[in-house]
C-alpha cells in the first residue's frame, strides 16, 4: 500500500443498510484504543461515549473491511502500522477523513437515533 486510499464520494451510501452490531468490552489492545472494527462488530472500550464523530470514524474502517476483505484488511493494517505508525497510517487517515463527511456522520447518526447502541455501561 503506497499513500492515502482513494475512495470515491459516496464511499459509505453502500453501507447505509449494513447492519452493524455496537459491543461493550472491558478492555482493548492496545489500551489506549477507543474502539475497534472487526468486520461489522464495533468493540467499544467500556467508558467510552460514543459520538457521532467516533462511529463514523468506526463506520469507515467497517467499510474498509467490506472493500479489503478480512484477510487483507489485517494485513496492511499491520503493515502500516509498522510502516507509517498509527498517527499517519493510511486506513487511519481515511478514516478520520469519513468522520468529518457527511454521509458518514448522517449513518452514525441513524445508528445512535435508532437507538442501537443503548447499551449497558
Ligand atoms: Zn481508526
Amino acid at each position: 500500500m503506497t499513500g492515502g486510499i482513494k475512495r470515491p464520494a459516496g464511499f459509505a451510501k453502500e453501507g447505509i443498510d449494513l447492519p452493524v452490531s455496537i459491543i461493550r468490552v472491558p478492555w482493548l489492545i492496545p489500551r489506549w484504543a477507543r474502539a475497534q472494527v472487526w468486520g461489522r462488530v464495533i468493540l467499544l472500550r467500556r467508558g467510552v461515549e460514543i459520538s457521532e464523530q467516533l462511529l463514523a470514524h468506526e463506520l469507515a474502517h467497517v467499510m474498509q473491511w467490506r472493500a479489503l476483505g478480512i484477510f487483507p484488511f489485517m494485513f496492511h493494517y499491520l503493515m502500516g502500522l509498522f510502516r507509517y505508525g498509527y498517527q499517519r497510517h493510511p486506513l487511519e487517515l481515511e478514516a478520520q477523513a469519513a468522520a468529518r463527511q457527511h454521509d458518514f456522520l448522517d449513518w452514525a447518526r441513524d445508528i445512535l437515533a435508532a437507538g442501537k447502541t443503548r447499551l449497558p455501561d
